[in-house]
């Protein structure tokens, strides 16, 4: 079984980039929850046109919709291989069903790595990338369903144990190194 790591982080933090070179590095799959939504909302099913109502809004699509996706996804055989949660969990209502998931197929998260950036550098970041939802409005709205919703998750897995807090600043390869030293150390574990 290959490792179980979720990335946490604020819109911009640079979870997509990183996890790009986490996955190939690693042999991990690449769950990313805005990729799947966004290829639903591309492809024009039920679920992707609901989904899009929110992602337009920078307001975080529903629990429920969320859940059901990944349940599926993680019921695949293919999941053995071991895989990075990038942009999921986003609520501690997802938190707590991707444990009870895990918990079912008799295994659990290895890491919980959170990216840490400072606000100013986000927005610039994120302003400049240039993405359908990353208008300005958009953007400020997303940083407040981070803060609001998201951002508690730290503290629950800070609790649960499994938290290690990564400095984001610097390039994509200083940033690499950092996550490396940690992901490395827990293969050698
Ligand atoms: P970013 O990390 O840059 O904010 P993502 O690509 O991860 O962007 O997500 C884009 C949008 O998709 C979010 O603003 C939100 O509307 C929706 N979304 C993605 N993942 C989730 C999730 N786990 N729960 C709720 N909404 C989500």
């Amino acid at each position: 079984m290959g490792m179980k790591v979720v990335f946490v982080g604020p819109p911009g933090a640079g979870k997509g980039s990183q996890a790009e070179h986490i996955v190939k590095k690693y042999n991990l799959l690449h769950l990313s929850t805005g990729d799947m939504l966004r290829a639903a909302r591309d492809a024009k099913t039920p679920v992707g046109l609901k989904a899009e109502e929110y992602m337009s809004a920078g307001k975080l699509v529903p629990d429920d919709v969320i859940i059901a996706i990944i349940k599926e996804r993680i019921a695949q055989p293919d999941s053995d291989r071991g895989f990075l949660f990038d942009g999921f969990p986003r609520t501690v209502v997802q938190a707590e069903e991707l444990d009870k998931a895990l918990a079912a197929q008799g295994t659990k998260l290895d890491v919980v790595l959170e990216l840490q950036v400072p606000e100013e550098i986000l927005f610039t970041r994120l302003a400049s990338r240039g993405r359908a939802d990353d208008k300005p409005e958009v953007i400020r709205q997303r940083l407040v369903s981070y803060h609001e919703q998201t951002a508690p998750l730290v503290d629950y897995y800070g609790k649960a144990g499994n938290l290690v807090s990564i400095d984001g600043t610097g390039t994509i390869d200083e940033v690499f190194v950092r996550v490396e030293k940690v992901l490395d150390a827990l293969n050698e574990g």
